[in-house]
């Protein structure tokens, strides 16, 4: 089993909080797919032939390409790569382009699942994060996929904003749960470098985000969720019975996975690859031929400290038998660290799963630093 991501690089205005690879200039994008279908030719080999069972296109934004673009490069995946016969495949998409006519196109395409940008459902949180994208676009579009056939949603919003108060968020969860979608991903806003959020905190010209406020919205969102029947499957995650996504899951549990596009990971199993994360680069080096991947090999270390740090957020948990497999020294460093959080009720232990109790969901971050592995 194996999963392919498509990195779509172009967007049309930054967002004062991003510091995904992307690019505002266009000019590249009609040539983008056949880019991508010369990157399929070069690495037909990654995936040696393990089915493909998810393809989730994202960005960037790339709800900016054409249906007869999209329907190109899933073409192609099936060109080059052994596909189930119902793959999932998701297309992240921003509100604003969303249009009857564009959803009419998209219908061509054998997207299955929508991942749509909405971040908030209140204008000024949406101006403050430099979104392309109105309330009523949000809502609207939203609308429009739905009635266009599509049931298999997701929506991204994020909390934390120094513009959510507390009321305003639980107005957007509500607004979420009213509009019947059946899976989340909730981010807390965070500051990253290079960004223009992390400039104006770092220019006094906006207040540092708040850590309370980002504590206090989270728990009213596991709340508010949980009591809806939304399965909390991952920190961030939430998903109606039967809607978890097969992509993001098969990262968290080791699956491997090709990354096509400028800055895009792959997975083989064994080590980490990254594409060059520049549109130009990408584009003069797949043309040439010319080496566009940096492999990053990975210790056992490495591998502890990735499963731990994944599988602690996940519903599954983190498994005795999974760190005896990495190596035995793991599973006295680990036994001998989580202990104390188990005392302290952070964490639960039952059935040999270590899993994160709701208290100890707030500091997952926290406690997979304190079980890494450094020697
Ligand atoms: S958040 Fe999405 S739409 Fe906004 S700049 Fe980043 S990739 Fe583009």
């Amino acid at each position: 089993m194996a999963g392919i991501y498509i990195h779509i690089p172009f967007c049309k205005q930054a967002c004062s909080y991003c510091n995904f690879h992307f690019s505002t200039s266009l000019k590249m994008i009609n040539d983008f797919p056949d880019y991508l279908i010369k990157e399929m030719s070069l690495r037909k080999d990654f995936l040696q032939h393990q089915t493909v069972d998810t393809i989730y296109i994202g960005g960037g934004t790339p709800s900016l390409l054409t249906a007869d673009q999209i329907n190109r490069i899933i073409d192609s995946c099936t060109t080059y790569y052994d596909i189930i016969d119902a793959p999932e495949i998701t297309v992240e998409a921003n509100p604003d382009d969303l249009n009857t006519k564009y959803i009419s196109d998209l219908l061509s395409t054998p997207i299955n699942r929508f991942s749509i940008g909405i971040q908030s459902f209140h204008d000024i949180d949406l101006q403050f994060m430099n979104r392309a994208h109105t309330s009523a676009h949000a809502a609207s579009a939203i609308q429009r996929v739905q009635d266009a056939g599509y049931t298999n949603l997701s929506v991204d919003l994020i909390f934390g904003n120094p513009t959510t108060t507390d009321s305003m968020w639980e107005y957007n969860l509500n607004k979420f749960i009213n509009l019947n979608i059946p899976h989340l991903s909730c981010y807390a806003l965070t500051v990253e470098e290079q960004t223009a959020l992390s400039f104006k905190i770092k220019n006094s010209l906006i207040q540092p985000i708040d850590e309370n406020r980002i504590g206090s919205q989270f728990e009213k969102t596991m709340q508010l969720l949980v009591s809806e029947a939304y399965e909390h499957y991952e920190i961030s995650n939430y998903a109606k019975k039967g809607f978890r996504s097969r992509h993001n899951s098969n990262y968290w549990f080791n699956i491997p996975y090709l990354g096509l596009g400028p800055s895009a990971h792959s997975y083989d199993g064994v080590n980490r690859f990254q594409n060059v994360a520049n549109n130009q680069k990408y584009r003069k080096n797949i043309i040439q031929e010319a080496p566009f991947i940096i492999q990053d090999i990975l210790s056992s270390n490495d591998r502890y400290n990735e499963y731990i740090m994944t599988r602690i957020r996940t519903a599954e948990g983190i498994s005795i038998i999974d760190i005896k497999d990495i190596g035995s020294r793991y599973l006295s460093h680990f036994t001998s660290q989580i202990n104390s959080f188990i005392k302290d009720e952070y964490v639960r232990y039952h059935a040999e799963k270590y899993t994160l109790t709701k208290k100890g969901k707030l500091f997952a971050d926290h406690i997979s630093a304190e079980l890494f592995i450094t020697d």
